[in-house]
């Protein structure tokens, strides 16, 4: 038994351990103005300054176009929220984008079925999952979270909400994606295809080098000129997959995670995989205890390999990360994983880091 004496005793060893093991975790502050010591800015990243604001990132090479959407609003002293919802409804709409809202490749059925959530970082919230018709799916999340007690609708409850607020009801189903899901079901074998040049995935599987990815989202981040954090998440989720798959894209805290306090992440890849490690939230309570955003990223991507170590060297998962101060952190597991920044000075597309050379 631990009496009073001994825990005093040992509580008085302890207490300085304590204290050393929170100053390593500390992250040494930048004055404002100067650039981040992390190490992004080492491998040719972007080069954010120290408290810059506003700050606006995404995933992907189309991440840049929806993140001039937002900037629209970020420009002119708008809500983090509008900027998110603004800037991921450009490739919500764009129908040769077929990972994200209209012209989404379908499920094995041919159906076109989209998950998107919203968060603003006092933790209000909303999302929707296998939403069909709609092409905003972001914006159905956020009546979700502003019209209703609820986070999360899914299905046909969603589609029927969406239509009851008034979103109008449409075809998703491109032809140029009905086609592809036609050759698809000469074989019926669903496979994710990364949007990478991955040898050793293109070994394994046999896949064409390079050949058409997919499964992608448009996950967005951003810090407005007030210091608030938003995110929103939308994707039409893994092609082909089976009739009422969920991803991670829609679920709090695996898609997307925001707090003011803490910072900010968004993730994209095999959904599967990030919502086992409860991806987001695990980013952005890593850096609440100190990590920096790309060691936390960095962090996320290693508890993947180490859940999954076969299972991860032939898929890709990124993640995308912002501290309350505007420090960007990104990593994947493979290569090929890109994302767009935008700020007052940069405008620009960079490679992330990844864990597989
Ligand atoms: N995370 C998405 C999903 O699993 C797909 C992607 O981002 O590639 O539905």
């Amino acid at each position: 038994m631990l009496n009073r004496r001994k825990f005093l005793a040992l509580s008085t060893l302890t207490a300085p351990l304590a204290l050393a093991s929170r100053h390593l975790m500390a992250r040494p502050l930048t004055e404002k103005g100067k650039m981040w010591p992390g190490s992004l800015k080492t491998q040719g990243q972007p080069s954010v300054k120290f408290g810059e604001k506003p700050i606006v990132i995404s995933t992907w090479d189309f991440g840049q176009a929806a993140n001039e959407g937002a900037w629209k609003v970020l420009s002119q002293g708008g809500h983090a929220l509008d900027a998110v919802e603004a800037g991921v409804k450009i490739p919500e709409a764009d129908p040769n984008n077929q990972s994200v809202g209209m012209g989404g490749l379908p499920d094995r059925d041919g159906k076109v079925t989209l998950d998107a959530c919203i968060m603003d970082g006092m933790g209000n919230c909303g999302g929707v999952a296998a939403l069909e018709h709609v092409v905003h799916a972001i914006s159905v999340a956020r009546k979700v979270m502003e019209n209703t007690p609820h986070v999360l609708l899914v299905g046909q409850g969603a589609t029927q909400f969406a239509l009851e607020q008034g979103f109008p009801k449409e075809n998703l189903l491109t032809p140029k994606s009905e086609a592809a899901w036609k050759e698809w079901l000469k074989t019926s074998h669903y496979q994710p295809v990364m949007n990478v040049e991955n040898q050793l995935y293109h070994k394994q599987t046999g896949d064409m080098p390079g050949g058409p990815n997919n499964h992608d989202t448009i996950g967005m981040i951003a810090i407005d000129a007030s210091g608030k954090l938003g995110g929103a998440c939308t994707t039409s989720g893994m092609a082909y997959k089976l009739r009422g798959r969920v991803g991670d894209s829609p679920i709090i805290g695996a898609g997307l995670f925001v707090d003011d306090e803490a910072g900010a992440a968004t993730s994209t890849g095999v959904g599967e995989e990030v919502i086992r490690i409860c991806g987001t939230h695990l980013v952005v309570e890593l850096m609440r205890q100190g990590r920096s955003p790309q060691a936390a990223c960095e962090e996320a991507v290693k508890r993947i390999v180490q859940k999954g170590p076969e299972r991860s060297k032939t898929l890709q998962v990124g993640f995308l990360a912002i501290s309350p101060q505007g420090e960007i952190g990104a990593y994947a597991l493979q290569k090929g994983f890109t994302y767009a920044v935008r700020t007052g000075s940069i405008n620009q597309v960079y490679p992330a880091p990844s864990y597989y050379a």
